[in-house]
């Protein structure tokens, strides 16, 4: 009989040639649990999926009890179910009022498809900028707005009309113009090593948006849900969207995301084409009760101010000649290193119980983003054991 390992590679489709491929068989809280017996520190969060931990128990119930009631009933948007509605009025009553209306999907990649149609729908314009060093996700609309050619290239042709700036370059804001349907934009970038903008930027970007009828989106989905210190990022900078894409940590490790636009943008998708999205999964209730139940925890832990106390731990224990800066907001951080081979680091670490992954388009720093719900002892233990790795993994090198 073949091992799971064996399974693993012979049969399980693989996006690299060289996976990470530890065999995990439970998870709780910041811990992964290997088939070996090992235990590992989780960095990622499934790529800031799993703020309120690993199987957080009331998440746990919540998938279970509405397991047992129903699943899949029928394709989006057909049937009233409980879940779907009491997490969409709970989601919108924390969002600006405008923020009322959420449609449910499968991912991240599916909201960012569903946002940049209701933005065609909308403007009748067929235009969408986006920018350098941006990932929104793998479908083909939203690799047309992915801002690095190197992940594009052997998938063209592409959407035609996508134009890219230069992140927090206010001077490139005139190309937005009255032929952009939308400005598609992570308030704080993560796969570009995690940048945060400036808040003037980001006001003037709402307001080049406004003067030309462009939509603005805010994809939000590694950036909510408590994750940068805030419920949302772009509570940072006082700035709100027209449409802002949620996935990722939004079912507290189920496979959901959503979309959330004012209604009457919304309804656009009801008529000139009836049926203007369609989704069959969409918003599954077993999701959704999950959803639901993540973002009760988030709520009533406060691991939005958890994420900026813990942050501030990392920031001031991780002290290095060869850690360059610390940088992002909340637990939504990039450590950038000076002259070590981020891959090789990142396996070594795992080989000392620590994982942790590197960003799509920056080479130079790793991602440190654990569940939000880390205690400030584990931050500490965990700081303090990073740094003695980069030291342990320089001497290694010499
Ligand atoms: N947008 C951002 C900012 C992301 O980080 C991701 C995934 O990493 C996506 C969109 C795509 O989400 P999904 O992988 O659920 O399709």
């Amino acid at each position: 009989m073949l091992s799971n390992r064996q399974l693993f590679f012979e049969h399980v489709a693989q996006t690299t040639t060289d996976p990470l491929g530890l065999e995990i068989v439970s998870a709780e809280g910041i811990f992964l649990h290997a088939a070996d017996g090992k235990k590992y520190i989780d960095l990622v969060s499934g790529v800031s999926v799993s703020n309120v931990g690993h199987t957080h128990p009331e998440v746990v119930e919540a998938v279970q009890k509405q397991a047992a009631k129903h699943m899949h009933l029928m394709v989006y948007g057909e049937m009233i179910q409980t879940p779907q509605v009491q997490y969409a009025g709970l989601l919108t009553s924390n969002l600006a009022a405008h923020l009322n209306t959420v449609y449910f999907v499968n991912s991240g990649s599916e909201a960012v498809e569903g946002a940049m149609k209701l933005a065609k729908r909308a403007t009748g314009r067929s235009g969408i900028v986006a920018f350098h060093n941006a990932y929104h996700g793998g479908t083909q609309g939203a690799l047309s707005i992915l801002g690095n050619e190197q992940l594009k290239r052997p998938f063209r042709p592409l959407l035609p009309g996508i134009t890219h700036l230069n992140f927090n370059k206010s001077g490139e804001l005139s190309l937005i113009d009255q032929t952009t349907a939308c400005v598609i934009v992570e308030p704080i970038q993560a796969e570009a090593g995690i940048i945060v903008p400036d808040i003037q930027y980001v006001k003037a970007l709402r307001r080049r948006c406004d003067e030309v009828g462009a939509l603005l989106v805010f994809d939000e989905i590694q950036t909510g849900f408590g994750r940068t210190g805030r419920l949302f990022a772009h509570e940072h900078f006082g700035v709100t969207p027209d449409i802002m894409t949620i996935a990722k940590s939004m079912g507290g490790g189920m496979p959901i995301g959503a979309f959330v636009a004012e209604h009457s943008l919304m309804k656009q998708l009801t008529y000139n084409p009836a049926l203007g999205h369609i989704t069959t999964f969409g918003g599954h209730p077993v999701s959704c009760a999950a959803a639901l139940a993540s973002l009760k925890v988030i709520l009533r832990d406060d691991l939005v101010s958890r994420a900026n106390e813990i942050g501030a731990v990392f920031r001031e224990k991780m002290q290095h000649p060869r850690i360059k800066n610390v940088r992002g907001e909340g637990l939504f951080l990039a450590a950038d290193l000076e002259d070590i081979f981020i891959p090789d680091f990142m396996k070594f670490a795992a080989q000392n119980g620590i994982i942790f992954d590197p960003f799509l388009f920056n080479s130079e720093a790793f991602r440190i983003a654990p569940p939000l719900i880390i205690s400030k002892e584990q931050a500490i233990e965990i700081a303090e054991k990073l740094v003695a790795l980069i030291d342990k993994f320089v001497k290694t090198k010499k």
